[in-house]
């Protein structure tokens, strides 16, 4: 189902004092500012802080727990790898996959990213896939035939069932970290386009019901403005996540 969701993604940041503080403070904040209450909060922390930081949210409201990552197997011999099971039964519940960090620093592919996508359906996790396209792409005006195979190739093999559990993070690689978000019109064009390519591969339905994210220095500035577009329904937020008013002030942008 279509929802308004506002995700924090935390990466390698924080030690468990500083992540508990933070989602203390963006608790208190939310709960007590007049926010739109059918905007759902997700946060996620590194994998050691999953269980504490889950026990601090408040049950079964509007607050979500996510991991950043998951390995493609249920368990066994993976030394230092965390399965989605086990994400599962410490209260996970959402994880972001493929994003571009573990594209590029840890070489996922779209076919490992298919078999991270069913391991995360399988344990009933539901995915956030990111998308996106670099700087290059771009200027070689490449950005529609690269988000299409991106989608076509690592996630699009999902069954209707399968991908009804799925949000879209469209995250243009040389806006993350830089400061230098899409224009509205960019991430509304991109968001567009990749609803367009979920009704051709399932049907109009699906691409109604999807949520569609935008990340890439999405910050309490500009935030109103990206969430106003038609297709942008909320965002994935890296920096401004680790900021209470920033993230809560973001979450107030619906
Ligand atoms: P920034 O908001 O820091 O640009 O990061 C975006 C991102 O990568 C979220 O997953």
């Amino acid at each position: 189902m279509r929802k308004n969701i506002v995700a924090g993604n935390w990466k390698m940041n924080t030690t468990l004092q500083d992540g508990q503080a933070l989602i203390s403070e963006i608790v208190n904040m939310v709960q007590d500012e007049a926010t739109n209450s059918s905007v759902e909060v997700v946060v996620c922390p590194p994998f050691p802080f999953l269980s504490a930081i889950g026990k601090q949210l408040p049950q079964g409201g509007r607050f979500h727990l996510g991991a950043q990552n998951c390995h493609q197997k249920e368990s066994g011999a993976y030394t230092g790898e965390v399965s989605a099971k086990m994400l599962q039964s410490v209260g996970v519940e959402y994880v972001i996959l493929g994003h571009s960090e573990r594209r590029q620093y840890f070489h996922e592919d779209d076919e490992l990213l298919s078999q991270k996508l069913k391991a995360a359906l399988a344990a009933g996790l539901k995915p956030i896939f990111c998308v996106g396209e670099s700087l290059e792409t771009r200027e070689a005006d490449e950005t529609f035939n690269f988000i299409s195979k991106q989608l076509k190739d690592g996630l699009f093999h999902l069954s209707n069932e399968e991908f009804d559990q799925v949000v879209i993070a469209y995250e243009p690689i040389w806006a993350i970290g830089t400061g230098k978000t899409a224009t509205s019109q960019q991430a509304q064009e991109v968001h567009a386009f990749i609803r367009e390519q979920i009704a051709r591969a399932y049907d109009a339905e699906a691409a109604l019901n999807t949520s569609i994210l935008y990340g890439g220095s999405a910050n309490a500035q500009n935030a109103r403005e990206l969430f106003s577009q038609l297709d942008v329904d909320g965002g994935l937020i890296g920096g401004a996540s680790l900021k209470s008013r920033d993230f809560t002030e973001i979450i107030k942008s619906f």
